[in-house]
């Protein structure tokens, strides 16, 4: 399984910040700017978190064969965002994750926190 390596040399140019911490936007790769990891629908408690996990990291290492290495996920608070468990799968699966942070978010607007313009 791929590991993901955190970037720890000195940021240089446009920088990305991820569940893991800054990352240089020359390293995104092929994006896609508007993916749930999870979303916590009624029920959603019955399912294991370990589970989840393991699901999102297998799917996850299967585009990253196909060359899809960062996801912008725009789920808001009241939908199930989870950021411990986006930082887990995104070291297991070696993926990167620019998530919103607001409490209510658009893929708009987690585009524009990831460019850096809010
Ligand atoms: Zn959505």
């Amino acid at each position: 399984m791929a590991g993901h390596k955190t970037q720890t040399t000195e940021l240089i140019g446009p920088v990305v910040m991820t569940v893991l911490g800054p990352i240089s936007a020359d390293r995104l790769g092929r994006v896609l700017v508007h993916e749930h990891l999870r979303i916590a629908l009624p029920g959603e408690e019955f399912d294991p978190r370990s589970r989840q996990s393991r699901r999102s990291v297998e799917r996850l290492c299967e585009l990253k064969e196909h060359g899809l290495g960062t996801f912008v996920d725009p789920c808001p608070m009241d939908l199930g965002r989870d950021v411990e468990l986006m930082a887990e799968v995104s070291e297991r699966s070696g993926t990167d994750w620019a998530i919103a942070k607001d409490r209510r978010s658009s893929a708009a607007a987690a585009m524009n926190q990831m460019s850096g313009l809010e």
